[in-house]
């Protein structure tokens, strides 16, 4: 069976398929967006992580014919407010590079003590088949901002998401250390666990 991991963001891609691959084996062939260059990405307009997380999977099911799954995320700062949040992608600006936006977060807490850096990165992932419901499921992964960004690995807010009990950085994690903890990690564990059991009660020998 084919599903299509519907981002056009290959490190995004690349973690999606590999947790995916370790609980699922190699039983689903597992493309993404690049393989399907003439499909646009919608826009992520909705206010939650679940509903941007059905557009995307929907949206591209609905071009396709095909399964898809596909992820919203946001790194929620306690410090400011919850932002970035839902809005991550496109904080300080959808161009700004991931540098500047780190940066920017870095400057508002400026000197602010271990107690206050809180934070959390939140994701839904959403599958939808042709002519089914679309299913979302959640998970959360708490840390706090670094003080300064540390390591070279992951994406995104990486560098600054320290897990606390680990003392690293998701940035300073290996891929199989990220994803036993992370946000995504764990969502998409839920999700792999659920299809599992779907198709081995519909097609055993899968
Ligand atoms: P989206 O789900 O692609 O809309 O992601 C929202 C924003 O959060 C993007 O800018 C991502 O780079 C960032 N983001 C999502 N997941 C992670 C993660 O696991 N680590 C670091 N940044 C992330």
């Amino acid at each position: 069976m084919r599903i299509v991991i519907a981002t056009r963001n290959s490190r995004k891609a690349a973690e999606m398929r590999r947790v995916l691959e370790r609980i699922l084996g190699e039983r689903f062939q597992l493309p993404d967006l690049s393989d399907y260059p003439q499909f646009p990405e919608p826009e992520e307009s909705a206010d939650t992580y679940a509903e941007n997380a059905a557009i995307k999977a929907r949206a591209a099911c609905e071009a396709l014919s095909v399964a898809c799954i596909s992820d919203d995320a946001g790194l929620e700062v306690d410090a400011l407010g919850g932002a970035p949040g839902v809005k991550s992608k496109r904080f300080g600006g959808e161009d700004l590079p991931f540098s500047d936006k780190m940066r920017l977060i870095l400057e508002r807490m400026n000197g602010m003590p271990a107690a206050e850096r809180g934070a959390r990165f939140r994701c839904a992932v959403a599958f939808s088949e042709p002519n089914s419901e679309t299913r979302v499921f959640e998970s959360t992964c708490e840390g706090q901002i670094a003080a300064k960004p540390r390591g070279s690995g992951g994406f995104g807010y990486d560098p600054i998401f320290l897990i606390p009990e680990k003392g690293k950085t998701f940035a300073e994690m290996s891929p199989e250390e990220k994803d036993s903890v992370s946000h995504r990690g764990k969502v998409l564990a839920d999700f792999a666990e659920w299809l599992r059991s779907r198709y081995t009660a519909e097609l055993p020998h899968l």
